[in-house]
């Protein structure tokens, strides 16, 4: 039985254009880009052009005087670590408050933990029952007299429900009352339109493997003129805010997997989107009890978070294995624990969901046919064989 993969939000394999661009990247045995000799300004020069398009195919302004800045990191998980500590650190002594939510990637609340053990006030929104953070939660910490917050960070799109948060409005609050505001739009690129000027935040993470590029790459864009402190500290790369050799090739994958997506960008949403009702219409024929948990909200194309009440989801995620599915507990940074989803419980279901839940999430190269197979594999797992 062949597999079929539905855990792109786990991460999503290269395309074939990408993996082209990279093999070409390595073949082209690129020297240090920080060396002074011609091959080396070669090399930086390859390096500056993939970071520019990068930032200018994700909305950042390049034209200023002083644009705003593209720091290439390790992954996501570093990026937002980088926002978390970069913008802290680089206003703080003595420490502040922050403002995360309730239904943050572990990225985020592990790195809010850390700063709450050196003393940082981390106040924490919470979600309604569709898995969007409340914003009259925002506006109570904003005016709250123990003065403001000195950082605000939310999520674009929830990695387990897909459910898309309010971040321009959000943007625009913590502006006006001059706090600033990160995003992890990690889930949301290459699934919908992203602008980071647009989105008026003031600095906004990014993973390439969630959109078909490399892994052990991401990026963190920060808004021209802020100030963030490395997390690292080594030599000048990057203008020291992330110092270490740096890597052309995987910015010229990451760049790849970009246009790919800018090419595409009109059709993938909606041929996701197509392939991820016609899972749920399946899903629920066959087993009616099924729930999809964020549903009521605006949420990303190509997420299902099914909550198949009456079953154990650990048990389910086995046996669907075994029937050759790909699908994950929620996320797979939080595999193999066995605690209710965060996202879940933050937005308040009962035990019976919480405790049944899969996610599946396609991709623009999932197939229909393939999707057909995984709905008839999905019933017969459920009900035994028809
Ligand atoms: N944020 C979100 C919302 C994610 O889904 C993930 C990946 N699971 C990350 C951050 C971490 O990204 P990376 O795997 O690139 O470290």
């Amino acid at each position: 039985m062949y597999p079929i993969y539905l855990d792109f939000n786990s991460t999503a394999p290269l395309l074939p254009d990408v993996a082209d661009a990279l093999a070409e990247a390595y073949q082209a045995r690129y020297a240090n880009p920080a060396s002074q000799h011609a091959e080396g300004r070669r090399a930086r020069r390859i390096l500056e052009d993939a970071r520019e398009e990068i930032a200018r195919l994700l909305g950042a302004n390049l034209t200023e005087t002083a644009p705003d800045t593209l720091i290439f990191t390790s992954g996501g998980t570093e990026a937002n670590n980088l926002a978390l500590f970069g913008l802290t650190a680089a206003r703080s002594a003595p420490p502040g408050r922050i403002v995360i939510s309730a239904i943050e990637h572990p990225s985020v609340t592990a790195a809010a933990d850390e700063l709450a053990r050196s003393g940082w006030q981390v106040d924490r929104i919470s979600a309604t029952s569709a898995g969007v953070v409340r914003l009259e939660e925002l506006d109570e910490l904003l005016s709250n007299n123990a003065g403001s917050p000195r950082l605000v960070s939310i999520v674009l799109a929830n990695n387990e429900t897909g459910v898309l948060q309010p971040i321009e409005e959000i943007a625009r609050r913590c502006r006006a009352r001059g706090v600033l505001v990160h995003t992890d739009a990690t889930q949301a690129i290459g699934k919908l339109p992203v602008d980071f000027r647009a989105l008026g935040v003031d600095a906004m993470t990014v993973s390439p493997h969630k959109f078909h590029g490399p892994r052990g790459i991401g990026a963190l864009i920060v808004r021209s003129g802020l100030k963030i402190a490395p997390l690292l500290h080594g030599a000048a790369q990057q203008l020291g805010l992330r110092p270490g050799t740096e890597s052309v090739e995987l910015p010229l994958g990451f760049l790849a997997a970009l246009k790919a997506w800018n090419k595409d960008r009109r059709d993938r949403p909606r041929r996701m989107q197509t392939l991820r009702d016609r899972l749920e219409a399946g899903v629920r024929q066959s087993y009616p009890a099924a729930v999809v948990n964020g549903a009521e909200a605006p949420r990303l194309p190509n997420t299902s978070n099914i909550s198949f009440v009456g079953r154990d989801r650990q048990a389910l995620l086995i046996a669907l294995d075994l029937a050759g599915i790909c699908c994950s507990t929620g996320s797979a940074c939080a595999s193999g624990s066995r605690e209710p989803s965060p996202t879940l419980r933050a937005m308040g279901l009962p035990e019976n969901r919480t405790s049944s839940s899969l996610r599946f999430s396609v991709a623009t190269t999932t197939t229909p046919e393939e999707l057909d197979e995984a709905i008839a594999r999905i019933a017969r797992t459920l009900n035994g064989p028809s």
